[in-house]
């Protein structure tokens, strides 16, 4: 392949990982993003990023790389992974990081390349979240994680926020209480996150429920969250705080309260 090639083929593969953002994500993407970065006292330079949305809190690397084709490790493109990685890492920690890679096969090796390059560099991986595209299904499938990997609820797509409530059926999987390493899961006095699972499509849910204790009658606020993988949730769970989680997630949510009917976030 010319150097030209190359370079198609790596920027085809970025589009199709932007529409698909863009199209699970009700957000703006663009490609070729310049955010200043550095390690901790230096002075911060401009890095390009493959892709960002508008306020650069999702930040996406792409790669598109195959085993090779006798199915052997490709040693030199597993070290520009690694160094995608590094670049995520430089980013705020708040800011969502993706390693989107393409899904690669081999009939010698019984994993694909994302997955082996998960299991052998989790050690340098941390909060990025490694995303593996299949162009042929046009599905993306988050990797790292604990193990609860799916899509995220059918009822995010529908218009009518009271009835994407009713068709939502959740049986909570992961309790994750009211807060850990110092971030609140509610909002106001009282509440707790959880993940649940719907139980007609098998979509993941984050749900937040907060209480607000009042003189006479307590408010109460339930949040949706729609999420890919356990992972997805957990990288919100890490980083934002319950009004934080409200102003920052990355797409629109169902918020339901006792004194508001049903509504979207946006
Ligand atoms: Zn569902």
């Amino acid at each position: 392949m010319s150097n030209s090639d190359h370079t198609r083929w790596g920027t085809e593969f970025q589009y199709s990982v932007l529409e698909w953002f863009g199209h699970h994500y009700t957000d703006e993407f663009s490609t070729e993003v310049s955010i200043p970065v550095g390690v901790v006292g230096a002075e911060k330079k401009d890095h390009k990023y493959d892709i960002a949305n508008k306020d650069r809190s999702i930040v996406i690397e792409c790669k598109r790389y195959n085993w090779t084709e006798t199915g052997n490790v490709p040693s030199a493109k597993i070290r520009s992974l690694n160094e995608a990685v590094f670049y995520l890492h430089l980013l705020d920690n708040s800011c969502y990081k993706v390693l989107a890679m393409v899904k690669a096969s081999h009939p010698k090796q019984i994993q694909t390349l994302a997955e082996y390059y998960v299991r052998t560099n989790h050690n340098l991986i941390g909060d990025v979240i490694i995303a593996e595209y299949d162009p042929d299904s046009e599905k993306m499938r988050f990797i790292n994680g604990q193990g609860v990997e799916s899509n995220s609820c059918h009822v995010f797509q529908m218009d009518n926020p009271s009835q994407a409530l009713n068709e939502m059926k959740l049986e909570k999987i992961i309790d994750y209480g009211s807060q850990a390493n110092g971030v609140i899961y509610h909002t106001w006095d009282s509440g707790e996150r959880w993940l649940g699972r719907c139980k007609k499509c098998g979509g993941l849910v984050l749900v937040q429920d907060s209480e607000y204790h009042g003189q006479e009658d307590d408010d109460y606020y339930t949040d949706y969250f729609p999420v890919y993988s356990a992972n997805e949730a957990q990288s919100y769970n890490l980083r934002l705080d319950g009004f934080e989680i409200e102003k920052k997630f990355p797409g629109r949510f169902l918020m339901q309260t006792n004194n508001h009917p049903t509504h979207w976030s946006t």
